[in-house]
């Protein structure tokens, strides 16, 4: 048995830094990963996808040129493509494990199991310490679909260890991973079919998000089956069959599942250390990380925090100003995200429901990308920006931007709403013409119900 100042249990967003921010302080810190050093975001989450994305809409965006009068012949070479994103991946990967090596801390590739109080132990190590911190994120929840399981169907954990294109796909799953994923092999010339069981795509987000992307998706020759249920799986000679409730079969060379996630704790049993977990398995933790054991603590996806590697990374400098003394919380931040589909849905904060939900007096204004000036310059004109304000403080609330590229603009709202802004902020800025940028004092002009131009051309 070993003894060590800090445990860090998974070498997720959150918990990289944190150990090497640590251990250079001078204490020890010993990390235990099971699987590859970075987490998911680097090895089967965001870096992957988002790389993988670049080839997608760079063939995407060559074929939409004919709009624009430019006819490109497109030859995708997918084992390049692949190569190049995985060639990333690995370079990240490494970035990981030099920054904890040259930081000091002790890295054990092993799962981790609590073993005692504040007692670690990963194949044949066993640490003890009076500081624990759990980073162990989420793996991809696989439906219980009949055959599914014997069948080697994909998940984002080996997706982008595919070889070749595979002609035909099916993706199970109207969220932003099937979205984002679905899209990209329909742009590298997969013929995609996307299963939901619901109505809309993205239903956390509002209608008129699901409706401007099922009509992106269609204009890439995507075929989405709304309120679809899959009855069986098989698979044989290199072919999927599924078998649909509504009578329907497809076949496929790959299918993909993405259905949602499911924490990883099960390895851990931290009830044996009293960490108590909620009825779906995720740690609880107060505002301050603290889970239901004093000096355990837990950070990222495994914690319920909005799954998103910018909230893991802040976890990671709000627990450790907590350690430090500092009075910080977890709750209070505004929280921004995207989905890298074409077009982009960047957000931040409230919807307008969400806001009346809260009781609060709120209002919303939208513009479609169709009367933004660079939007039609650039062939751009699918989507609309919104803006949720509070009547009563005039503050801004929230914001869902769907056009090209908005996962940037969103920062625009991010940063006011971290002000305290109100929109006549926003409206009094002058921003340069022409660019998306310039529609959002526009779009808060709005609230001044006078019919004004959104540009000087329009
Ligand atoms: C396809 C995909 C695309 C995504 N795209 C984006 C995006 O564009 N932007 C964004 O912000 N987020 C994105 N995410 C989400 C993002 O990847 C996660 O929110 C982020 O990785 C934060 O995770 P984390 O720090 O909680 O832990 P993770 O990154 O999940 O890391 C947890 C680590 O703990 C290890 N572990 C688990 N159990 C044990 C154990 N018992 N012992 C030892 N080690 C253990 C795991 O192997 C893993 O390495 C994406 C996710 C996916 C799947």
């Amino acid at each position: 048995m070993e003894n060590a100042d800090v445990i860090v249990i998974g070498s997720g967003q959150g918990g990289v830094p944190l150990a090497a921010d640590l251990a250079k302080e001078g204490r020890r810190v010993v990390l235990f990963e099971r699987d590859a050093l970075g987490g998911s975001c680097i090895n089967y989450g965001c870096t992957p996808s988002k790389a993988f994305l670049a080839a997608a809409h760079a063939a995407g965006r060559a074929r939409k040129a004919q709009n624009l009068g430019i006819h490109a012949q497109v030859r995708v070479d997918f084992p390049a493509v692949m190569e190049r994103v995985r060639g990333i991946r690995h370079s990240f990967n490494q970035g990981t494990s030099k920054r904890l090596t040259d930081a000091g801390v002790k890295v054990v590739c092993a799962e981790a199991t609590f073993t005692g109080d504040f007692t670690v132990t990963g194949g044949d190590v066993t640490v003890k310490s009076p500081l624990i911190i759990i980073n162990t994120g989420t793996s991809s929840q696989t439906p219980p679909i009949s055959g599914l399981a014997d069948t080697p169907y994909l998940t984002n954990r080996n997706f982008f260890d595919l070889q070749e294109l595979p002609p035909r796909s099916v993706v199970i799953g109207g969220g932003y991973i099937g979205l984002e994923l679905g899209q990209g092999l329909a742009r590298l010339g997969s013929q995609v079919q996307i299963i939901v069981r619901g109505d809309r795509l993205l239903d956390r987000e509002e209608a008129e998000v699901s409706e401007t992307l099922a009509e992106a998706l269609k204009q890439d020759g995507i075929q989405v089956h709304f309120q679809t249920n899959i009855e069986q799986v098989r698979y044989e000679n290199g072919i999927f069959a599924l078998k649909l409730d509504n009578t329907q079969q497809l076949q496929s060379e790959a299918l993909l599942v993405a259905t949602g996630r499911k924490p990883n704790t099960k390895a851990l049993q931290a009830s044996t250390s009293g960490i108590e977990l909620d009825a779906q398995g995720y740690v609880k933790i107060d505002d301050r990380f603290q889970t239901t054991c004093e000096g355990v603590y837990a950070i990222g996806d495994v914690a319920r925090q909005p799954a998103f590697t910018h909230v893991s990374w802040e976890d990671y400098r709000r627990l450790k100003a907590i350690l430090c003394g500092e009075n910080r919380t977890r709750s209070d931040r505004v929280l921004g995200y995207a989905t890298y589909t074409e077009p982009q849905v960047g957000r931040v904060g409230m919807t307008l429901q969400q806001a009346q939900q809260q009781g609060i007096n709120a209002h919303a204004v939208t513009l479609p990308m169709a009367h933004i000036a660079r939007a039609i310059e650039w062939g751009h004109d699918l989507g609309f920006y919104r803006m949720v304000v509070d009547r009563d403080t005039d503050k801004i609330l929230g914001a869902t931007l769907v056009g090209y590229e908005t996962a940037e603009l969103v920062h625009v709202f991010i940063s006011l709403m971290e002000a305290g802004a109100t929109w006549q902020l926003l409206e009094k800025s002058v921003h340069i013409h022409p660019t998306y940028g310039e529609a959002l004092p526009s779009l808060a002009r709005l609230l001044m119900g006078e019919n004004m131009p959104t540009c000087p051309n329009m």
